[in-house]
């Protein structure tokens, strides 16, 4: 197979030079041959050919495993890739400083992460309020939790690159997911729309991690069609009075507060009657459902309104001008979404577990099809890491087009969809073996990883739908594209 020619950094190689066996050179080179040859991928754009091409051609090749005659390929062609890594010289080129913030982060991490925390993480055990809120806390007394807002608002001012590697390094260390409602949801927005009084407020506890957010988006008949929300508020004076009822509201039975979409003007464009309301989730009025997903985890709720009082002053923004807020807040939900360090280390954590499991005696590491699928993975991962870095850092200079995020969006939650299929596939049978129960201290860690493989596949289900569904994603680039 050749890589089709483009107008790009690799173009000559793709004329001259066929896949797999300039791929299968290519991986397979020492370490200083491999930098030269990365010279030929200048760009990212071509290392994502280059790389798609590599998964195109392994994609091939397991077609061919399903048709006797040529059985014979994968063995060939699967003994002799091995997966690309960026340590083999493959790396996107950062700036010395930026290189230095990244071990900044990761010495940070590696001295403040409790190991017992990173234990439950890596093992995937389901997580309590305190373990959440715990490494906030810790990262908010070294100064890093809100690095990306505005110095003036108490952050450092990071750039879109700055906080993707913080989440990359974060991530890769095995601490918890950064719960995102405060820290990169509400804060941004208060920072860019909220009233001195209501950054007063709210900033410090956000800040300091003492505040817990929620999201008050969906309801049971706004989804996707977000513009259609019902939650209504009617001005009482220097209250508004909310009334309706919000659905799948992540971690709002351990929330303080909950950012509202709600409407306040019924008539006209839908988008043009909705605003953005701070509502306490201890008013009277308030009432949180749990709502058990399937993986059989507690995290989504339901939360009903019934003739609640708002002050006035929790209004941020306009009335009525909440659409525009709540499409400045979806854009940094989506640009987070991809997750590149967490599926480095989903993806790190099966290779480790790959150790452990045999296949009729031999290691199943060695067998061609695993082989095969993780040099697949490995591929999409790099290609999926290299657009990331390429859309963040031209972040930097201006808005990233909402095309761009949103294919973010569709690539990261199949590659992590994908990741949880081929763990559970290696694992067979043994994989859906699941007992919440298994904490670090009542099982060893080998046991503790296979437990939850199943879990985490059935939640990986969930990465196409929420921050907005990936159908919904393919028709904002088709329009892009299209221009239609
Ligand atoms: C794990 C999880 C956590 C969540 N957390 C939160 C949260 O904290 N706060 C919050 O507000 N919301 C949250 N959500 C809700 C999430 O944002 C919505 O589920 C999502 O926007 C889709 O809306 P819906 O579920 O109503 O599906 P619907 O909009 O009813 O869509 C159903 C199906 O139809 C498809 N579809 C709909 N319209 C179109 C169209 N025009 N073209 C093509 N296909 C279409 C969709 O892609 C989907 O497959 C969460 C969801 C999940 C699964």
């Amino acid at each position: 197979m050749h890589i089709p020619s483009r107008r790009n950094g690799c173009s000559a190689f793709a004329e001259s030079v066929s896949l797999p066996s300039a791929a299968e050179r290519f991986v397979r080179l020492p370490v200083s041959s491999a930098t030269q040859c990365s010279k030929w991928f200048p760009r990212p754009r071509s290392l994502c050919a280059f790389a798609a091409a590599v998964s195109n051609t392994l994609t091939d090749k397991s077609v061919a495993r399903k048709d006797n005659t040529t059985d014979w390929t994968v063995g060939y062609y699967s003994n002799r890739i091995e997966p690309l890594r960026r340590e083999d010289g493959v790396r996107f080129p950062l700036t010395e400083d930026e290189e230095a913030f990244r071990a900044s982060v990761r010495d940070f991490c590696a001295r403040a992460l409790p190991p017992s925390l990173k234990e439950k993480v890596e093992a995937g055990v389901d997580l309590d309020r305190a373990d959440y809120v715990g490494w906030q806390q810790t990262l908010g007394a070294g100064g890093l939790l809100c690095g990306a807002w505005p110095k003036s608002h108490g952050g450092k001012g990071w750039s879109a690159l700055q906080s993707y590697l913080f989440d990359e390094e974060c991530s890769l260390a095995g601490a918890p997911w950064l719960l995102p409602f405060g820290v990169n949801y509400l804060g941004p927005v208060l920072c860019e729309f909220g009233s001195e009084e209501q950054k007063r407020r709210y900033l410090p506890g956000i800040l300091d991690a003492t505040a817990f957010w929620c999201q008050g988006y969906s309801e049971p008949d706004a989804g996707s069609d977000l513009a259609s929300l019902k939650t209504r508020a009617v001005r009482d004076g220097n209250h508004f009075v909310v009334t309706g009822r919000k659905i799948w509201t992540t971690m709002a039975h351990w929330a303080d507060g909950i950012f509202c979409l709600v409407r306040t003007w019924a008539e006209g464009k839908p988008q043009a009657g909705i605003s953005f309301l701070l509502i306490d989730l201890k008013a009277p009025g308030v009432t949180v459902r749990p709502i058990v997903s399937m993986e059989g985890r507690h995290h989504l709720n339901e939360v009903l309104f019934e003739e609640v009082r708002v002050p006035v002053a929790d209004l941020v923004g306009e009335e009525n001008a909440g659409w525009g807020i709540a499409k400045f807040l979806l854009g940094n939900e989506r640009l987070l979404v991809a997750e590149i360090g967490k599926q480095k280390r989903t993806l790190r954590l099966i290779r480790e577990g790959l150790d452990h499991l045999r296949d009729r005696g031999a290691p199943l590491s060695a067998s061609p099809w695993v082989r095969e699928r993780l040099a697949e993975l490995d591929a999409r991962l790099m290609a999926l890491e290299w657009t990331a870095l390429g859309i963040v850092r031209a972040a930097d200079s201006g808005a990233p087009s909402p095309a761009s995020v949103s294919m973010l969006k569709i690539r990261g939650s199949e590659l992590e969809q994908a990741l949880t299929e081929f763990a559970m596939e290696v694992l067979g049978p043994a994989g859906l073996h699941y007992d919440p129960h298994l904490k670090p201290g009542n099982a060893n860690p080998v046991e503790l990883r296979r437990n939850g493989v199943i879990a985490r596949l059935l939640a990986a289900r969930a990465t196409s739908i929420y921050g907005g569904s990936n159908e919904i994603q393919r028709t904002i680039v088709a329009r892009a594209l299209l221009g239609v």
